[in-house]
C-alpha cells in the first residue's frame, strides 16, 4: 500500500510551498492537482471557449489530454504532450480553472488519473477535493488555511517577485470570488474533512507549517 498524504485548502494558503518541503524531507512525490485544471483551463483559453458555455465546455474537454511526469524531482504538466509548466501560473489561467472545474466531467477525467497513481506511488497531494474526494483513505490529511487579506498579500508578493504588475485590491477581490465558487460548487466543493487537521498558517513561518506537518505525519 502507498503512503499517502492529502492537502487541501484556498487559493493562496500555501499549500505548493509547503507540501513541496514536506515531500523533500519525507523523501515522496508532490502533486499539485491545481496545474492539472490550469492545464486544462489553458486549453479551453486556446480554443477561446466562452467559460460560461458549459455545453461547448463539455464538448472540447475530450480533447485536451492532460498527464504529469518528474523532472528532476519537479512536477511536470503536459497538454496533448506539451509541457505547459511555464504557461499555467497566470491569473487568467487561475480564474478560467475556477470556472471549468465546476463541471463534472472536467473533474472525472483528472480525479481518474490523481487516484490511479496515489495508488502505487507515495505521495503528497494537493488541491480542493483531495482529503475529501479524490483520497478519502489518505495516511493523513490536512486544511491548510489563512485569512483572506494575508493570501492576496502572498499572492501579490509573488507576483511582483516575477515582474508582473498586479493590484492588491484585485488580486484579494478575485481570490474571494474563487474561495466562493470553490466552496459552493455542487460537485466536489472545498471543504475540511472530517478527519482532516486544520492548520492556519496567517501568523506561521514557511518552517512551522512544514515542521507541524512533519509532525502530525510522525
Ligand atoms: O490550486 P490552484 O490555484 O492552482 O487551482 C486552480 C483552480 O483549480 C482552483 O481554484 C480550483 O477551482 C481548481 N481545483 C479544483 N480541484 C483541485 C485542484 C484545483 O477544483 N483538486
Amino acid at each position: 500500500m502507498s503512503y499517502n498524504i492529502a492537502v487541501d485548502g484556498p487559493a493562496g494558503a500555501g499549500k505548493s510551498t509547503i507540501a513541496k518541503q514536506v515531500a523533500k524531507k519525507k523523501g515522496i512525490i508532490y502533486v499539485d492537482t491545481g496545474a492539472m485544471y490550469r492545464a486544462m483551463a489553458l486549453f479551453m483559453i486556446r480554443e477561446k471557449v466562452d467559460p460560461t458555455n458549459q455545453e461547448a465546455i463539455i464538448a472540447k474537454c475530450d480533447e485536451a489530454d492532460v498527464t504529469l511526469g518528474q523532472e528532476d524531482g519537479q512536477q511536470v504538466v503536459f497538454l496533448n504532450g506539451e509541457n505547459v509548466n511555464g504557461l499555467i501560473r497566470t491569473e487568467a489561467v487561475g480564474n478560467m480553472a475556477s470556472t471549468i472545474s465546476v463541471i463534472g466531467k472536467v473533474r472525472e477525467n483528472l480525479v481518474a488519473k490523481q487516484q490511479k497513481l496515489a495508488e502505487t506511488t507515495d505521495l503528497i497531494m494537493d488541491g480542493r477535493d483531495i482529503g475529501t474526494c479524490v483520497l478519502p483513505n489518505a495516511n493523513l490529511k490536512i486544511y491548510l488555511t489563512a485569512s483572506s487579506e494575508v493570501r492576496a498579500k502572498r499572492r501579490y508578493d509573488e507576483l511582483v517577485a516575477k515582474g508582473q504588475e498586479c493590484d492588491l485590491a484585485q488580486i484579494k477581490a478575485d481570490i474571494e470570488e474563487r474561495d466562493y465558487r470553490d466552496m459552493h460548487r455542487e460537485i466536489s466543493p472545498l471543504k475540511q474533512a472530517d478527519d482532516a487537521i486544520l492548520v492556519d498558517t496567517s501568523y506561521m513561518t514557511i518552517d512551522e507549517v512544514v515542521a507541524k506537518i512533519l509532525e502530525l505525519a510522525e
